[in-house]
């Protein structure tokens, strides 16, 4: 419970900023520049009301921000939790901008959220709750002016409900106003793996950076869901060590090696990791500290702090979150010779496969999940070599060398389009 609130202590919003004025200060912008940058284009807030199936309306609240759209429209993913703040939308809305910028990708950033626990609600109030929702944002997404996709506890069928909805409102089908969709609906293959499937590509790059093979490598991974589970499957198949997996309730541990599917079965039939047969009970915290080779925190932003950055026992962190390390812990990790894999390249996968989809549904032109997977490695492995090769000219972190890619490509953009009127 202690490490919970130590994690959600953390502002998301603060974070970013300082993230981006260490990159700004390298980058040597303007203070005009920096003044759009730091903030975000647009923040609505949405209190809707939803009828719950026990007759009581409730009523939420509800965050869409587009943090910049210089190099295309916005993009980015809707989170449903009880943690869900308007800074933390900030913040993820704006790593969102530097991600694609990152990865090449013609998208602005973007967030959504809303306050609400959906563990608690049954599937027909998630609908009810979704529709509305999109209802109260329409005014800002749309396919070509601001794309949602899925994050923390929302999926294909979430997604399905916000295109039918935004649809209805049409009068016609719009698959591309979200990504992330159900195949049988415009989704495209290969996006369910996409975010574990970028992590792993630039995981096997920043391996032979540090010369260190894959297989048999220990990997450690915090959060069970999407990315978490996703990346523990494919880890696994790699060769890898999946010896150590959490989520909200608690993590477990086992020297010899979980099996990530008949994990997932275990969370499916308990509803978490913990009580898995035959393995060693942790807390939620602990997975960021045994020893391994690979941290993957795929969980939630602020988890690794000044309080236990110098308890990770990894070679590498790949962050298939988004923000789970301060700008203070990476310093340490930094200087403990750890390799961090930023966020916004890491969990990248995930947002160029949703690319592929809009491109896909936009030309309704669809194609086979081995293009798919080609086309997202060499962007992946592109976007690592040369955020390598600035970390490597610059002498930094690879988290500061990616946002000075980023940076500069927003700023440049900004610059060329100019202050309009
Ligand atoms: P998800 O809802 O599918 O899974 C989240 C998992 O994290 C769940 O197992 C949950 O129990 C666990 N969790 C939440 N808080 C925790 C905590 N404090 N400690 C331990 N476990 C905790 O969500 P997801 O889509 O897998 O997203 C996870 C992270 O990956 C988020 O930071 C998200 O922004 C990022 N991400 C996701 C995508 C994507 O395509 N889904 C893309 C890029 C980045």
């Amino acid at each position: 419970m202690h490490d919970v609130v130590m994690a959600a202590q953390v502002n998301p919003y603060h974070m970013a900023v300082q993230q981006f004025e260490l990159a700004a200060e390298k980058l040597g912008l303007s203070e005009d520049m920096r003044e759009i940058l730091r903030r975000p284009k647009r923040e609505l807030i949405v209190n809707f009301p939803v009828r719950l199936d026990n007759g009581h309306i409730k009523t939420f609240i509800g965050y869409r921000v587009q943090h910049n759209v210089s190099r295309g429209p916005a993009k980015g993913g809707i989170r449903y939790s009880p943690a869900v703040t308007l800074d933390e939308v900030k913040a993820l809305a704006m790593w969102m901008t530097w991600k694609c910028a990152v990865v090449g990708i013609p998208y602005g950033g973007a967030k959504g959220g809303v306050i609400c626990d959906p563990k608690s609600m049954n599937t027909a109030e998630l609908e009810r709750m979704t529709r509305r929702y999109t209802s109260e944002i329409a005014i800002m997404i749309g396919p070509h002016s601001d794309i949602p996709a899925p994050d923390v506890n929302t999926n294909a069928q979430v997604m399905a409900w916000i295109m039918d909805t935004y649809s209805m409102h049409e009068g016609f089908s719009v698959p591309a106003v979200v990504t992330g969709k159900p195949l049988s609906i415009g989704g495209s293959e290969g996006r369910n793996e996409a975010t574990a499937t970028g992590v792993l590509f630039v995981t096997r790059q920043a391996a032979k950076r540090i010369d260190m093979p894959l297989r048999g490598a220990r990997v450690s991974i915090q959060g069970y869901g999407n990315a978490g589970a996703t990346a523990a499957r494919l880890f696994h198949n790699e060769g890898c060590k999946i010896i150590a997996v959490s989520d909200t309730r608690g993590g477990i541990y086992s020297e010899s090696g979980l099996d990530p599917a008949t994990v997932v079965r275990h969370k499916q039939e308990r509803g978490s990791v913990v009580g898995f047969p035959r393995a060693q009970t942790l807390h939620v915290q602990d997975v960021l500290e045994v020893p391994c080779d690979i941290l993957i925190p795929a969980a939630t932003e602020g988890v690794i702090t000044v309080a236990n950055a110098e308890k990770v026992q990894a070679r590498i962190v790949a962050e298939a979150a988004n923000g789970p390390t301060t700008p203070e812990a990476d310093a340490i990790l930094f200087k403990r010779g750890i390799l961090v894999i930023p966020d916004i390249l890491a969990n990248a996968g995930g947002v160029t496969v949703s690319y592929f989809e809009w491109v896909q549904d936009l030309q309704s032109f669809f194609w086979g999940v081995e293009e798919i997977t080609q086309r997202l490695e060499v962007i992946m492995n592109r976007s690592f070599t040369a955020v390598a090769e600035k970390a490597d000219h610059y002498h930094c972190d690879l988290r500061l060398a990616a946002n000075m890619l980023a940076i500069a490509r927003v700023a440049e953009a900004t610059q060329m389009r100019g202050i309009y009127p």
